[in-house]
């Protein structure tokens, strides 16, 4: 807030500077025969005595005048000086032959000399000197308070509209982070009350529209269900009698099918379940290394290749950790059978804990991810259009579940290049 204030300030210190230069000068320019008039008028009364004091006097004696009223009038200054002198304009020189007055106006408009004629030959010029250095001082410091008292000012208007300009920059950032509830609780009253209340509209809108999206995923799941299940039952029922072999082949395609929609259907429900912000994430301490190796041993089975080989390297300060173990171990899982589908011979699991956090990265030597796709992947169905993704046969849900089972409890899912020369996935969970 201070860097806007300031940069407010020196604004309005600019402006204040610019517009006090310029602003007086055109609007004496603009008004300059009244101005002039007015200062005739003020110092009319000075040029008769000074006038009378020269004519009491005879010319010889003029010289001596000047010298007292120089005296006299101190700091103005008084001087005798000639009608032709180079100094007058014609056009003053003009005025002063008709015996008028001729004034010249200096800052702010004030009266810098005037000059009365005494005879046809000679002139008497009164100046006002420029004002000391001490005024000059008085007269900027003055300015300088009057801009610290308009800075004042700002600041105590300023501080309602910083304060709700924050809340509602807040409260985009949590909305933009999946907290759907949130909201900017402005009241109306504030300056920007009307905004912030329209932007609590579109909050409302958007969370009613992503629930709607999502009941209507689960209820479709839910009920695509039971007819799968009606089907399966079917199929097994019809495979059980005794069929021409071409009929028994094309049953079981149909039954692998059917599978396949059920699977859909499980990660569907799965994904939509994850969207729920009402099902909090459990906190339960396991104990690493153990944790690992039952996940290890959940997807042992489903290693095709027995050439492949899994490390682990766990670098731990403490041995154990609170998290979700149900979502992180299917986070986790999904990880390793992907890192399976795709290496060639080598996969690593390291895990590391420290006060702020636990990081387990999955590594595997295979094709990896390009660069600029490391963050797409992880969208609900998106698969990379690659011979050996289109060989492995998901769906593009598996990410996108694991990367929301860790956002469910703080944590971020990312993915990278590996060392082993194919991709890395990097999962952080904060203590
Ligand atoms: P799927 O179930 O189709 O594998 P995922 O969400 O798990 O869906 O993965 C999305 C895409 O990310 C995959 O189609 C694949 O192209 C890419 N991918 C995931 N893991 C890896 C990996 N370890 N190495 C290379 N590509 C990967």
């Amino acid at each position: 807030m201070f860097r806007v204030l300031l940069r407010l300030y020196l604004i309005t210190i600019v402006t204040f500077s610019a517009a006090i230069y310029l602003i007086p000068k055109a609007v004496i320019q603009l008004f300059e025969h009244r101005y002039v008039s007015y200062n005739l008028e003020q110092s009319r009364g000075f040029q008769s005595l000074i006038v009378k004091e020269y004519q009491r006097a005879p010319v010889q004696q003029w010289a001596n005048v000047t010298a007292r009223l120089a005296a006299d009038f101190a700091p103005l200054k008084i001087q005798l000086m000639r009608l032709e002198d180079a100094s007058f304009t014609s056009q003053e020189q003009r005025l002063l032959e008709q015996r008028q007055p001729v004034i010249r106006l200096g800052k702010w408009g004030w009266m810098e000399d005037v000059s009365s004629a005494l005879d046809d030959q000679l002139v008497v010029k009164l100046s006002v000197p420029p004002d000391p250095l001490d005024m000059n001082m008085l007269y900027w410091s003055m300015n300088v308070l009057i801009g610290a008292a308009l800075l004042a000012c700002l600041l105590f208007w300023l501080r309602p509209h910083w304060r709700d300009l924050e809340r509602l920059k807040s409260t985009a950032a949590q909305l933009g982070q999946g907290d759907l509830a949130a909201r900017t609780h402005i009241p109306p009253s504030s300056n920007i009350g009307s905004l912030a209340a329209v932007f609590d509209t579109m909050a409302n809108d958007i969370e009613l529209l992503l629930n709607q999206q999502r009941d209507l995923l689960n209820a479709v799941s839910h009920e695509l269900r039971t007819p799968l299940t009606r089907l399966d039952f079917g199929l097994a029922l019809a495979l059980s009698d005794d069929l021409p072999a071409a009929s028994r082949e094309r049953l079981q395609g149909l039954v692998a099918h059917i599978r396949e929609l059920d699977e859909l259907v499980l990660e569907l429900l799965s994904y939509s379940r994850l969207q729920n912000p009402a099902q909090l994430p459990e906190q339960v301490e396991v104990v690493l290394d153990e944790f690992i190796d039952s996940i290890l041993g959940s997807i042992d089975e489903e290693l095709e290749n027995p050439e492949i080989v899994i490390d682990v390297a766990l670098d731990c300060a403490l041995d154990r950790f609170a998290l979700d173990p149900r979502l992180t171990a299917r986070a986790l899982q999904n990880l390793l059978r992907n890192a399976m589908r795709y290496c060639e011979r080598r996969i690593q699991v390291g895990v590391k804990v420290c006060a702020r956090g636990c990081e387990i990265w999955v590594d595997d030597d295979g094709i990896g991810i390009p660069a600029d796709q490391r963050e797409r992947i992880f969208e609900p169905f998106y698969r990379l259009d690659r011979s050996r993704d289109r060989a492995t046969g998901g769906f593009g849900l598996g990410l996108a579940i694991s990367r929301r089972a860790l956002e469910a409890q703080g944590g971020t899912l990312t993915a990278q290049a590996s060392p082993l020369g194919g991709a890395r996935f990097r999962l952080w969970l904060p203590s």
